[in-house]
């Protein structure tokens, strides 16, 4: 952990001359100049050392420069960088064989992407062509990637300026009982009513013209929204009584983040595809994969599927996720997210929440929870407005500010903080954490009403 300024300068220089990067006012971000990161923290050029409650894009399920992934990378790169898609190759075979195995039921088949809204893309496609039918379901409270299909599903506003309004998808409400669109008391109330809404959603649109039903089985983006006990079972139902494919999205709650291997294990959902990326390598090398029923695989036995990609299993992502996935079995890694959900986080963030005026609710699983920040506790009021920009954005960004004066980067989002750290974080950076959020808190509470 080298301090060099004038490193740092050249590497901000050529970006900000050079870089265009995502969904930004290109002239109004600040990008960090990174030095280096290990384990659950990175660093600057200045010498400022930073936790990482974020884990990148919540894809570092196992922190960064994991010895062990870093070598399977370097030796893979040694002895076979890369090979088309049609060709059966160690790593890529291996790769399918570990993600079949801990996928539910019987989803033994995997489509290799190079990320996750490619996963979403070709779920569609596999679900229209399965069917035969055109459109797709998904939730408002949502995110399901950027490219067009994905971004049309995506429920929240990075849809807006993206939406043709031509993509065959409709979207509908699901539960989130904090903010109920069923005016609902109830966890109870809120699954039986988003049920209901679900079904005449499907009535209405025509059963006959649904090919999918498309959810993250934790929504995370849009606020890490735990369903109610029996709603993803409920879905299950609707889809077998209409003949509708079934898609968990899992691209963020896969690969440990819930303290399961899935966010589906916790509730025994049993979706027809399943898509992942991100944790699959914890975002070493970019990779995305479809989990693949056996009723939807064998439409395809004899019938080509029509999509595919130049880099659909890629030797060196495949080699960087069997042995992601072989380091988290065996350093119990899954088992650690758990622990740390149970026994430090949830207790941890549910004690801020009552210290914090600020705090009006806290909910999550394993190392992904979400802090939602008001301005008043009755009327839950958002500390900012919805999609709020510049100046009207100023209460959370005195929050996140706060967070990283105390040596805490925060995951950012409306008038939340998401505290989706990598499922390696120990015990006790898990505290340190807890503390500078309390600190960075202390600036929240400055600006709720009254
Ligand atoms: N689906 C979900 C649930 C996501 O959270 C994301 C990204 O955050 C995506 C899909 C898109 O993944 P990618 O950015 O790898 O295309």
């Amino acid at each position: 952990q080298q301090v060099n300024p004038q490193e740092g300068a050249a590497v901000k220089a050529a970006d900000r001359a050079h870089v265009f990067h995502s969904w930004s006012a290109q002239d109004v971000i600040d990008p960090l100049a990174v030095a280096g990161a290990e384990g659950s923290y990175f660093w600057d050029f200045e010498g400022n050392r930073y936790l990482d409650f974020t884990s990148g894009l919540v894809f570092t399920n196992i922190g960064y420069q994991h010895p062990k992934v870093v070598a399977a990378i370097q030796e893979q790169a040694a002895q076979l960088v890369t090979f088309a898609p049609a060709f059966a190759v160690a790593p890529r075979s291996e790769a399918a064989r570990l993600v079949a195995e801990r996928t539910p039921g019987d989803l033994d088949k995997i489509f290799f992407t190079n990320g996750g809204a490619e996963a979403v893309e070709n779920a569609v496609r596999l679900a229209r062509v399965h069917t035969g039918r055109p459109k797709v379901l998904s939730a408002y409270r949502s995110y399901h990637g950027s490219t067009s299909a994905a971004i049309h599903l995506t429920g929240d506003p990075r849809r807006w300026a993206n939406d043709t309004g031509a993509a065959g998808v409709v979207h509908f409400w699901g539960p989130f009982l904090y903010r109920s669109p069923f005016y609902a008391e109830s966890e109870e109330q809120e699954c039986e009513r988003a049920l209901k809404h679900l079904d005449d959603t499907i009535r209405y649109e025509g059963p006959a013209t649904i090919a999918a039903i498309i959810l993250e089985t934790i929504p995370g983006g849009s606020g890490i929204m735990p369903p109610p006990p029996g709603y993803l079972a409920g879905v299950r139902e609707l889809c077998d009584k209409y003949g509708i494919v079934f898609i968990l999205d899992e691209v963020m709650a896969g690969f440990g983040r819930t303290g399961t291997w899935f966010a589906a294990d916790l509730y025994d959902a049993r979706p027809d595809l399943m898509t992942f990326a991100k944790g699959v390598n914890s975002g070493y090398v970019p990779l995305g994969g479809v989990a693949i029923s056996a009723e939807i695989a064998e439409t395809f036995a004899q019938r080509p599927f029509p999509g595919g990609l130049t880099y659909s299993g890629h030797p060196l992502a495949c080699a960087a996720a069997v042995a992601t996935i072989n380091v988290m079995a065996e350093e119990k890694i899954v088992e650690n997210a758990a622990h740390l959900g149970e026994q430090v986080l949830g207790p941890g963030l549910r004690a801020l929440a009552e210290d914090h005026p600020s705090v009006g609710d806290v909910r999550g699983t394993g190392v992904f929870w979400c802090v939602e920040l008001v301005r008043d506790r009755e009327t839950r009021e958002p500390l900012v407005p919805y999609n709020a920009t510049g100046k009207a954005n100023a209460p959370m960004a005195a929050f996140g500010a706060a967070a990283k004066k105390h040596g805490l980067w925060p995951f950012l989002n409306m008038n939340r903080t998401h505290v989706v750290p990598p499922c390696t974080l120990t015990e006790s950076e898990a505290q340190e954490g807890l503390a500078a959020l309390d600190k960075a808190l202390t600036v929240a509470d400055e600006f709720v009403a009254g």
